[in-house]
């Protein structure tokens, strides 16, 4: 773009550029159902020509946007429909203008002086995250990059109000099906190894309440300090869900800090079987959420809440002799002082703009119809001969698996290769399982339906030698 300040386009170059812009983004959203869902060669002349970017003068836009669309049909096409591997994202096109508008004002909410109302917005979201989960009025909560940036902050919550400064000796209890993030923030809260204790379960790969509370006993004997419990809301390998009245029954009587990790399944809470299966959640202290899993919204969106938001606070504040012109917080919450970013992006308009102009129902719609699909397609698996479903699904992830390893494997390249759909696979007990999981937005029956098509047909295949 030519001018004297080319970082400030005139009226008809920004007409230009957010034509273009948006032109590219309807041509996305019409093409996405028919891209290849997976597409793992490199383009090596491409990753060539991006390595060549960056140079003293500019390019035209037409040269990057070129680079961008041949650079997104690599890998997984997270949008789209077909994709039901790992936990899915997907985004939509009501939180895309969000995030637009969010840089196009570009208001700082570390601080709520800095942007009162814009915080407040954010609050809002927090809020209704809080009130959603039978929180009460004493509950605070940040929006986080994603799921594990808030693990991280609950163990350091956890820590700072359980532990103090001595952290030796200190146990974290979880099931072996509790996500990596976990492990990883116990690293970075500064807990010495050994610090995370896995707790047995029962057949339906949930925490046992019994062996949790045998196993406080054994580290108290021992002389441990047991201070937290991570209790699952939908594990990421199959979306079990952990006993979590009882687990907090354990808690409660040990005094120990109850963390549930709800970034898959969490938002599951607005449909009546969610929340049925998350019975006691509102006794947890923290909670973490991922909106940009079953919210349906783009990547680097993560929440925590907890139920004593001063104890997220008293760990995580920190100040200054140059913010001293700031009035201190007061009704509006002062992000900066519930999480370890300072200066962020305004997350709370993508999250706020979505639910005030489809209303939370639409969400609430969307997160029954993906529960139906799931059980849809586990009853399909039941009748397919040679699979085997397990453990009936929780939520919208379903684990199955064919009579060896490796025809497990077969079944899943085979079905990847159609590039109609995507799904992934994962260990359990030793055993590898295929676990298909819908969450993104746009996928519906219709696509589901290809993908039971293209199990059955794998299955039968190998069945028939
Ligand atoms: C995805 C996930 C996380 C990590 O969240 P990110 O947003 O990927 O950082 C943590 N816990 C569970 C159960 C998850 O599914």
């Amino acid at each position: 773009m030519a001018g004297a300040y080319p970082l400030e386009p005139s009226d008809g170059e920004l007409a230009a550029l957010f034509d273009r812009v948006t032109r590219y983004a309807r041509e996305f959203y019409a093409t996405l159902p028919d891209r290849p869902v997976y597409r793992p060669e490199l383009d090596q002349g491409l990753h060539e020509r991006i390595r060549s970017t960056i140079v003293e003068a500019g390019a035209p836009l037409e040269e990057a946007l070129e680079l961008l669309d041949a650079g997104q049909a690599e890998g997984f096409t997270t949008a789209s429909p077909g994709f039901m591997a790992y936990i899915p994202g997907g985004g939509f096109p009501t939180a895309a203008a969000a995030d637009f508008l969010a840089t196009v004002v570009n208001r700082y909410v570390g601080l709520w002086p800095a942007a009162p109302a814009m915080t407040e917005i954010e609050a809002r979201t927090v809020r209704w995250m809080c009130d959603l989960f039978g929180y009460g009025a004493g509950a605070r909560g940040i929006l986080t990059s994603g799921g594990s940036t808030a693990n991280f902050s609950a163990v350091v919550a956890a820590r700072a109000g359980r532990l103090g400064d001595e952290l030796r000796d200190a146990v974290l209890y979880a099931s072996d099906q509790v996500h990596h993030s976990v492990d990883k923030a116990v690293r970075l809260a500064g807990l010495p190894s050994g610090t995370v204790r896995s707790v047995a379960r029962t057949d339906d790969l949930r925490m046992d309440p019994a062996a949790l509370g045998r196993a406080i006993a054994e580290d108290r004997a021992a002389g441990r300090r047991p201070f937290c419990v991570v209790a699952s809301a939908g594990t990421t390998n199959t979306g079990a869900v952990d006993p979590i009245d009882e687990v907090a029954d354990v808690c409660e009587r040990e005094g120990l800090w109850l963390h549930v990790d709800g970034a898959y399944g969490g938002f599951f809470r607005l449909t009546e079987r969610g929340r049925k299966l998350f019975a006691g959640i509102q006794r947890a202290d923290s909670i973490t959420l991922d909106p940009h899993k079953c919210m349906f919204l783009p990547y680097g969106t993560g929440a925590l809440i907890a139920r004593d938001g001063q104890e997220l606070r008293r760990a995580h504040s920190a100040t200054a002799d140059y913010l001293q012109d700031l009035p201190e917080e007061a009704e509006i919450p002062s992000f900066g002082e519930y999480g370890s970013e300072f200066t962020r992006d305004f997350r709370g308009l993508r999250v706020w703009l979505p639910l005030v102009v489809h209303g939370v129902g639409a969400f609430r719609d969307l997160l029954d119809e993906k529960l139906d699909l799931t059980r849809w397609l586990s009853e399909e698996l039941l009748t397919m001969p040679g699979l085997e479903v397990p453990w009936e699904p929780s939520l919208s992830v379903v684990a199955f698996r064919a009579a060896t390893d490796e025809a497990t494997r077969a079944i899943l390249d085979r079905v990847n290769a159609s590039g109609r759909v995507f799904v992934s696979s994962t260990t359990i007990d030793g055993r590898v399982y295929i676990r298909p999981c819908i969450v993104v937005a746009r996928t519906h029956r219709d696509r589901v339906g290809e993908l039971a098509d293209l199990i059955r047909a794998a299955a039968a295949e190998l069945d028939g030698g």
